[in-house]
């Protein structure tokens, strides 16, 4: 076991990691695990990872979990990293898709739940119960389902539907709202105070940090231990891109990776983009973005509460922010799937979007190593595809 602590990241205080912590007992920020790297690095070589499964367990030595038989596995980890070679031509980058779509339940929020779920399991954990716009949800719900937790979800009536269909299956006590997922928030926080169960809210609870900061440690070995130049990531609570943030560091620390750091980049959509606005203005927190609205709903998140973390790492790697319009993330989506058989989801395909705009603005420099993060599988999202097919009679032909 390599744990060592939890830490605050806003008043530094340390916290026991055995028991269950959910914000800082101090000051009420969200925080993060802690390792002894130095451990790691004495027992752990990059070529140790050659012959272990192609999962995200693979990276045993930087999880939080302490005894394996509480994990909770359905098969996540270790997605292809594509080269869009004809995209990337046409934008004079070396461009790469990290591909979450594969991922059980189809998006990368099942990384954070296999390992938030197993170390609820770990710490004795019987009920949990969170605000998700969907994707998470429906994650949360199928690992507490394998790992014997009642999952009380509360989602906006207007989240993706299959979302609905998976917690249902799944045994989640599933319940919508007429609002968003901040007022799905609220009716958690009361559950969690009535029910006393665990609150498995975004960044409430340590490890789900933990198990999205594997995309990091993938892309890292994916290529050869030399980090892009660029990443760009759908940023809605913005938990993929504080872990992504925190594997690189990590990495840095055991020596791993050299000094060079990816310029990580928020992207936002412009109906939901309170990290843009704040990082326009060059301030260290987000205000609530008000009338939230956007086709890209998993990044539908009008107030982070790792807002300073999302900021922090764009300000330390010299990213950026982005805001794309909901129009143009869709064409994106249509090119993406034409050019590259890519079908990536709406939040996915914002990047790409956001990829072309920071090329044209010269932000982002010919030849560069650029990748952009699909979140999740375009077939979670029928609906943002129009398609008008003609229907032919038995004996008709294809017009020639
Ligand atoms: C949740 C989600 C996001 C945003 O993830 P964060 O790490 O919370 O910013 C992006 N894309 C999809 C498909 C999602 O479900
Ligand atoms: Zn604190």
């Amino acid at each position: 076991m390599y744990m060592s602590h939890l830490e605050c990241p806003k008043c530094s205080a340390k916290h026991d990691p055995h028991k269950i912590t959910q914000l800082c007992p101090e000051c009420g920020a969200p925080l993060l695990v802690r390792y002894d790297l130095n451990k790691v690095k004495a027992n752990l070589k990059k070529e140790d990872l050659v012959s272990r499964k192609p999962d995200l367990w693979r990276y045993r030595e930087l999880l939080p979990l302490v005894d394996d038989k509480y994990k909770v596995t359905l098969g996540e980890g270790m997605t292809p990293l594509l080269a869009l070679d004809k995209l990337g031509n046409k934008l004079g980058v070396e461009l790469y898709l990290k591909d979450e779509g594969i991922i059980p339940s189809g998006t990368f929020k099942s990384r954070g739940a296999a390992v938030g779920v197993s170390r609820a399991k770990e710490l004795g954990v019987k009920s949990l119960a969170m605000p998700t716009n969907g994707n998470a949800g429906a994650s949360w719900a199928i690992y507490s389902a394998k790992a014997d937790i009642d999952a009380y979800i509360v989602m906006p009536v207007d989240a993706p539907a299959i979302t609905r269909n998976e917690c249902a299956i799944a045994g989640a006590k599933l319940y919508l709202v007429n609002g968003l997922i901040s007022d799905a928030g609220k009716i958690v926080g009361r559950a969690v105070a009535k029910l006393g169960c665990m609150d498995a809210s975004t960044l409430k609870e340590p490890y789900r940090i933990e198990g999205k900061k594997t995309m990091g440690l993938e892309i890292a070995e994916q290529l050869n231990w030399e980090v892009p130049d660029v990443i760009l990531y759908p940023t809605g609570g913005g938990v993929g891109l504080i872990g992504i943030y925190k594997a690189f560091r990590e990495l840095q620390q055991l020596g791993w990776i050299g000094d060079k750091m990816p310029r990580m980049v928020a992207v936002q959509a412009e109906g939901c983009a309170p990290i843009v606005k704040a990082w326009e203005e060059k301030k260290t927190a987000s205000e609530f973005w008000n009338n939230a609205s956007t086709v890209a709903f998993g990044i539908t998140v009008p107030k982070a509460l790792g807002d300073f973390l999302v900021l922090d790492a764009i300000y330390q790697t010299n990213g950026c922010a982005v805001a794309v319009t909901d129009e143009a993330i869709l064409k994106d989506q249509a090119e993406l799937a034409a050019a590259e058989g890519a079908f990536v989801c709406p939040e996915g395909a914002a990047n790409y979007t956001a990829a072309k705009k920071l090329r044209e603005s010269g932000w982002i420099k010919p030849g560069e190593k650029v990748v952009l993060l699909n979140t999740g599988a375009g077939l979670k999202y029928p609906d943002t595809v129009q398609v008008a097919v003609p229907v032919l009679e038995p004996e008709q032909d294809i017009p020639v």
